[in-house]
Parts: structure tokens; sequence; C-alpha cells
């Protein structure tokens, strides 16, 4: 069965490029880079080419790029290596709505005594930028705001956020893993101090990620071992994923707004394909400032589960915004933090779609789409009238 891949927030096929570019890596620079002779030297070059791959894609500086094993672990990293080089501060600054990556570190932080203040988004998903300089005190130690949602696609003004942060003297860590590869970032035009990327959500392989490290910033490692990464990250370095990061960075360096209108305009196609057809949907979110491949819809009454298991079996992947907890349907906490109404939060779906998307899979989506969801709609018991 072909199948309509429109689930490329949770993870992007890789480019034949970067799988090119990994299997020569595998063959010609399988040395260990901290090596001095020449095998090794073949593996410090490829690494070294990749961190200048990721330093233009971001505006940076080759040596403001660690390479990590993904964005969960750079999240971590951002989090406790800014903490633990401010011993005195014990306030940390979120949002309700980043990814568990940074929700779950920051939970456990509570437990070690930390304070963390959560800020609210409102109906559509937004975060009001002054919620965040009201929040700041003499005691944060650091802000996390992600750039845009994973879930709604929902862009966060990152940019003001970071004047604000850096007027009062407080690290902005952000989390960029849904938008690099797909909006511009120019870390050199706004201050912020640590920004995180993951190669697997941008064509490149699984399992290897990298973060921004703004000069002069000081963060403290979180593994012991050997000296690599300038001493932040140790760990012999995955070559092969880093040189497929590398080579991904370079191909969305490519990337044109030609490119980036044909992808939202296939987006809004199919969202005003399937709003149109189907009457109980509705979109979840602030459409006016989102990522171009991203749409939450939420539908009346379905469990998200139900609609992704019956697309799948026809071939279309999607993502549940639920996640099924003890036998039940619990709304992710991004459509609960914005207060969606709980008839459309259980039935809110993810679609995204990535730069090989093509307008054949959404006329196959909208033929698709609509009847199975109305079958399934009408297979819900009606409510018994009193
Ligand atoms: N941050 C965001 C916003 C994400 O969407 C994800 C993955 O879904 C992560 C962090 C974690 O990245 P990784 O899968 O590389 O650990």
């Amino acid at each position: 069965m072909d199948h309509i891949y429109l689930d490329n927030n949770a993870t992007t096929r890789p480019a034949p490029e970067v799988v090119a570019a990994m299997h020569r890596c595998l063959d010609a620079s399988w040395g260990n880079p901290s090596s001095a002779h020449a095998v090794g030297q073949a593996a410090r070059h490829a690494v070294e080419n990749a961190r200048t791959q990721v330093a233009s894609l971001l505006g940076a500086r080759p040596r403001e790029i660690i390479f990590t094993s993904g964005g969960t672990e750079a999240d971590n990293l951002a989090l406790r290596g800014l903490l633990a080089t401010q011993p005195n501060k014990r306030h940390v600054v979120t949002t309700r709505v980043e990814h568990e990556a940074v929700l779950h570190t920051c939970a456990q932080l509570e437990r070690e005594g930390y304070c963390v203040t959560y800020l609210d988004v409102d109906h559509e998903g937004r975060i009001q930028p002054d919620s965040v300089d009201a929040a700041l005190g003499n005691d944060t130690a650091l802000v996390s705001v992600m750039h845009a949602n994973n879930e709604t696609g929902v862009i966060f003004p990152i940019e003001q956020i970071a004047a604000m942060c850096d007027r009062r003297g407080v690290p902005l860590h952000v989390d960029a893993v849904q938008t690099a590869g797909k909006l511009p970032i120019n870390v050199a035009g706004f201050p912020v101090s640590l920004l995180v990327i993951s190669a697997h959500k941008m064509h490149g392989p699984k399992g290897v990620g990298a973060m921004y490290v703004r000069r002069g910033v000081r963060l403290a490692r979180q593994v012991f071992g050997g000296h690599q990464e300038r001493d932040i990250r140790s760990g012999t370095e995955n070559v092969p994923g880093i040189v497929g990061l590398g080579a991904a960075a370079e191909l969305a360096c490519q990337l044109t707004d030609a490119d980036r209108a044909r992808i939202a305009g296939l987006r809004d196609r199919l969202e005003t394909g399937l709003l149109a057809k189907i009457p109980f949907a509705r979109v979840n979110g602030d459409r006016s400032q989102r990522t171009g491949n991203t749409t939450n819809i939420g539908f009346e009454t379905l469990e998200a589960e139900a609609v992704v298991l019956t697309l799948s079996e026809k071939g279309i992947c999607v993502s549940a915004g639920a996640a099924c907890s003890s036998g039940s349907l619990e709304p992710s906490h991004v459509l609960k933090a914005m207060k969606i109404d709980p008839a459309y939060a259980h039935g809110g779906v993810r679609f995204s779609l990535s730069r090989y998307t093509t307008d054949a899979d959404i006329d196959d989506a909208l033929a698709r789409i609509p009847p199975l969801l109305h079958r399934l709609h009408g297979l819900l018991p009606r409510a018994q009238p009193a």
C-alpha cells in the first residue's frame, strides 16, 4: 500500500542526499575523530564540516555548535547546564506547552527544590510576551521557550522574548526542533543564549541533534568522560549521524521562500478541504502564526486515537494530540493548556507535511479522509433525548 505520510512533526524521511552522505561516511570516515592519525583525522574533518553546515543554517559560528544525541538530550543539557553555573539561582520560567524534554526536566527540577513558573497560553496557543517579563525575578536562572509548538505549529515571538531576557540579564534557551529547516533562523539577529535542533525533524537521521551555545554563555557539562565537544558533551562523536545532520542542514539552507510557500499552500488546501467536507471539524491553534507545514484539527466527539488508527488502516499516517493513559483518553497537555472544548480536544489530530508532500498526496487525502471520518462519526451513539 502507498502511504500518505502526514506525520512529519514526529519524524521525517531522510533525504536521499543525507543517506548518501552517511553511507560515504561509514565507508570512508569511520575513524575516531579524537585519533591523531590519518584515519581519525578524516572523521574529524567530516565532523567539522558538518559543524560548519549546521552553523550556516543557524547564522552561528562553527565553534558555537555542540553535537548531541538529539533534541531531548540537548534540552536537558541546556536547562541543567545553565542551572549548574548559577548555583544561587533557583527559579526557571517556561511555558505549559513545551515538549516533554523540557517539561519533564522541569518537573524533576521541582522535585529537586527549584521553583518553576509555567506561563499560560491563550485559546489560540499563543503566549503574551509581557508574561515572560512579569515572571522574571532576581532569582531567575533561565527562561526556556520553544520556537514553535510541535502539536499546533503555533510560533512564539522568540525575538521579542530574547530582547526582554537580555534586558534583564537572564539567559534564554529556545527549543527550535520544530522550526529548524522550516523557518529561517538567524541567531546573530537576536540575543538567544542556547538554541536546540534535531536532525530527524529536518530529513536527517534519528539520534543526533545540535545545540547552539552563544559565545560567552557558560554551560556546565552533564555527561562526564572524554573532552569531546569543547568539554561540554563527552562521548565519541556519532560521526555518520553528525554527517547526516550536516547534509540535512545544507539542504535546509537551500530551501527557498517558494518551497516554503508551496508546503504552506498544500497545508492550507488540506485544511480548507477537510473543514469544507467535515462539518464536525475545526482547527486548533492560531492560524496566522503557524509553521507552514502543520495543522491541528479537532473532530468533534471523535477520539483522536480512533481517527489515527482508522486512517492508518487506509495508509494515511497522522498523529493524535491525545495519549491513552490508564484506559482513558486524555487530551494532550497542549490542547488542555489552550482550554480547547473537550468535545474537540479529544479528537485533536495533527497533520504535518514536508517538502516531499505532493499535490497528489493532498488530493488523495482529501478524497479518502472525509468518508472515513463520516463513517466513524456515524458509528458514535447519539445522545438520547431526555
Ligand atoms: N522538542 C520538540 C519541540 C520536539 O518536537 C521534539 C520531538 O518531537 C523534541 C524536542 C525531542 O527531540 P528528539 O526526538 O531529537 O529527542
